[in-house]
């Protein structure tokens, strides 16, 4: 009886996620009938060897995709789900589409971009032999609520047939890995951009995640992520299995090093994104690959994405940033490279829709992030564009910026407009996924150089 009902699971599936692809849609429909007939579908379906899960508050996407590349150049054939599929009805969509009748998954590798509230759910029915935690901030707190919440309903997907693959610098991140044998640690030595004393709006780093005495930090890399030790308890920074041992940007040429010797060619670097790169070089050398190959494949790799985009605007040149709205951290990292570069320029930040994937219209995270420091930057103007343009206002102006420098439109046309005809600076765009095409329909983009 059980073979029947999950025969006719998988078959379900299969039928609607054929008709849905011929109506040109994608969705997770079938796998929500297929939850319906076989509530355990995910326990029945035979999965590869490996498979390795992907969570975190920041670039979830960024990553598998990357592991995806660095497992198909080695070889292997590699399923994952794409963005938007990540919850349990996506991940049984996509199991079954990649497997046969009679549910055996054909590719070599599950790779699985895990919610970070819905991975307890999908878990219960399968453990990934590998799980990698790449960070836990404040983020989409609409649904979210706070990094202390979501490590505690991540702690319910970890089992302890698992894995662990952690960001060592990430004390939230890394509590998972407390007194557990076997788990996998990536991090970044000191760095000359680490800082000794905390930056930042908040500090989630402030207390010890295990038993809540003051940490102390011997250098922050950015927010609440670097090398921490509890002044009680005796959790402290792990020592890493891979590392990022430099990073460079000569103005012509970016490149990170992992462990003293694997050289990847970046378009930028961002430490942030660097993260990412150690994450899934990490990940894919636990799957086997060999680390000088998994190098040169990320750096062919990067070379070719990026979340950076460079655009002519009239006469002005400029760079999109992607950041997210409900991640003050995101927007932190965005916000120090403009810092960073020491030529005048502007900036244009975009908020007009919050979330591409549900309504909200809470802004209290423009509070979160260190627009302060926009303050000490050579800014020809400020210029604050969509819906939410008067609530960045309010909050550019206590961050007490010189109010002649600011500009607001409610449409990013206008905005685009006025930036067209009265600046002469480099134009930096910081904006969410959620608003980008709203700015990069009116630019001309151009290929990073
Ligand atoms: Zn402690």
């Amino acid at each position: 009886m059980k073979k029947v009902r999950v025969f006719i699971s998988i078959f379900v599936c299969k039928i609607i996620r054929g008709l849905a692809k011929l109506l040109g849609r994608g969705s997770s429909l079938p796998g929500k009938y297929a939850l319906k007939i076989c509530p355990d579908i995910l326990s029945q379906l035979k999965l590869p060897e490996i498979s390795i899960a992907v969570t975190g508050s920041n670039g979830k996407t960024s990553t598998v995709e990357m592991i995806a590349h660095v497992l198909r150049s080695s070889g292997l054939k590699v399923a994952y789900n794409k963005e938007g599929s990540n919850q349990i009805e996506g991940v049984v969509t996509f199991l079954i589409g990649d497997a046969t009748m009679g549910g055996k998954v054909k590719s070599d590798v599950i790779l699985l971009e895990a919610d970070e509230r819905y991975s307890r759910r999908i878990f219960e029915f399968f453990h990934p032999k590998y799980f990698v935690i790449n960070n836990l901030y404040r983020d989409q707190m609409t649904r979210n609520g706070h990094p202390e919440f979501i490590k505690s309903v991540i702690s319910e997907a970890v089992y302890d047939d698992m894995t662990l693959i952690l960001n060592a610098d990430d004390p939230l991140a890394a509590s998972f890995g407390k007194d557990r044998e076997g788990t996998i640690w990536f991090g970044a030595d000191k760095l000359p951009t680490d800082k000794t004393v905390h930056e930042g709006i908040y500090n989630d780093g402030k207390y010890c995640p295990v038993c809540k005495a003051p940490m102390e930090y011997e250098y922050y890399h950015y927010n609440h992520i670097g090398k921490f030790k509890c002044t009680k308890c005796g959790f402290a920074r792990h020592d890493t299995d891979h590392t990022l041992t430099a990073a460079e940007d000569n103005g012509d040429r970016a490149s990170i090093t992992i462990d003293g010797k694997y050289e990847i060619p970046v378009f930028f670097t961002g430490i942030y994104h660097c993260y990412n790169i150690l994450a899934a070089f990490t990940a894919a050398v636990a799957a086997g690959v060999e680390p000088g190959k998994a190098a040169e494949a990320l750096g062919g790799y990067i070379l070719k994405s990026g979340r950076i985009s460079d655009f002519s605007l009239g006469k002005l040149d400029g760079r999109l940033l992607l950041s997210k709205h409900e991640n003050s951290v995101s927007y932190d990292r965005s916000i120090d490279v403009v810092v960073s570069d020491k030529r005048k320029k502007s900036v244009m930040i975009i908020v007009d829709a919050i979330s591409r994937k549900y309504y909200t219209s809470d802004s209290s995270w423009l509070w979160d992030i260190n627009f302060e420091k926009l303050c000490g930057a050579d800014i020809e103007k400020i210029v604050l564009a969509g819906q939410y343009c008067d609530d960045l206002a309010v909050r550019f102006e206590l961050a007490g910026i010189d109010s002649s420098k600011v500009e607001i439109f409610e449409q990013v046309t206008d905005a685009a407009e006025y930036c067209k005809h009265n600046l002469d600076s480099f134009l930096y765009v910081i904006t969410c996924f959620s608003d980008k095409e709203k700015i990069l329909s009116i630019v001309t983009r151009r290929e990073l150089a």
